[in-house]
């Protein structure tokens, strides 16, 4: 054979495996579309969330590609771990939670609990700017990486104690607070604004909690509702510490 054949037959090998991974990627990418679509439909839909944002939101942002090793159990109805003893929320909640804040394109929310970065997505597909706080480095930095590489211009990540707010962005249209809380968190009462609600798990850590609405009215009453028992991970930080 000549040297120029063996050249042209590797060439067109190279082009054959490069177009099966490609069609392959496409393929798997196709496969969890459908099992997107179908959680929305089973989760959200058929358990009453109705908000179209939310519905389109959800069927939008590719869950598997925030649970690194374990994408073929990303559309199933359950929390899951993303290490560091932390979890990526079950999709109802998600979907809950976003339905409960009440938010449009305008708006400016708070979060506190990054994780996986999951739910800031889901937000900033949604709404004009997310501001998110993790508490545990590796996982708020992975999270930043993640939410980048995927293109979430609207999302920015801080590395910190998120019971405290962030009080250079406040006021904020919307707070969610994905850890659970022993009290609703002064600082984040402050720093909603007017108008604006909060979602927030409250109660003790190592047993069920309350998902909470807390609405600060216009005139800066604040009102609060029980919306149904969840289990979080804890609100861990310094407002924990025993007094020294
Ligand atoms: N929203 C996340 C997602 O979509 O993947 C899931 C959040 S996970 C249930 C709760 C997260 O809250 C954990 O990553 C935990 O480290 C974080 N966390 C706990 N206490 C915190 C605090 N005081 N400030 C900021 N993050 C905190």
């Amino acid at each position: 054979m000549q040297r120029w054949e063996a050249r042209l037959n590797l060439v067109q090998w190279m082009l054959l495996v490069g177009t099966s991974v490609s069609v392959l990627a496409a393929t798997s990418e196709e496969v969890y579309r459908q099992r997107r679509l179908q959680m929305v439909a089973r989760a959200l839909e058929a358990e009453g969330i109705k908000d179209q944002a939310v519905l389109r939101a959800m069927r939008k942002v590719p869950r598997h590609k925030f649970v690194p090793g374990q994408e073929k159990r990303a559309y199933e109805n359950w929390p899951l771990p993303i290490g560091y003893g932390q979890t990526i929320s079950q999709p109802y909640i998600v979907g809950l939670m976003t339905d409960l804040l009440d938010v449009d394109k305008d708006d400016i929310v708070l979060e506190v609990g990054t994780g996986s970065g999951y739910q800031a997505a889901v937000l900033a597909e949604i709404v004009k700017h997310v501001y998110t706080i993790e508490i545990i480095k590796p996982l708020g930095l992975s999270a930043r990486a993640r939410l980048r590489r995927l293109g979430y211009t609207n999302v920015t990540v801080k590395v910190g104690d998120g019971y405290y707010g962030w009080p250079e962005h406040a006021p904020f249209d919307a707070i969610i607070v994905t850890a659970a809380a022993s009290h609703i968190p002064p600082p984040l009462v402050k720093q909603l604004k007017p108008g604006g609600k909060m979602a927030i798990p409250v109660g003790n850590p190592f047993q069920v909690q309350n998902l909470m609405l807390v609405e600060k009215r216009p005139d800066g009453k604040i009102r609060t509702r029980n919306i149904l028992p969840v289990a979080f991970v804890p609100l861990t930080g310094g407002h924990d510490r025993p007094e020294e």
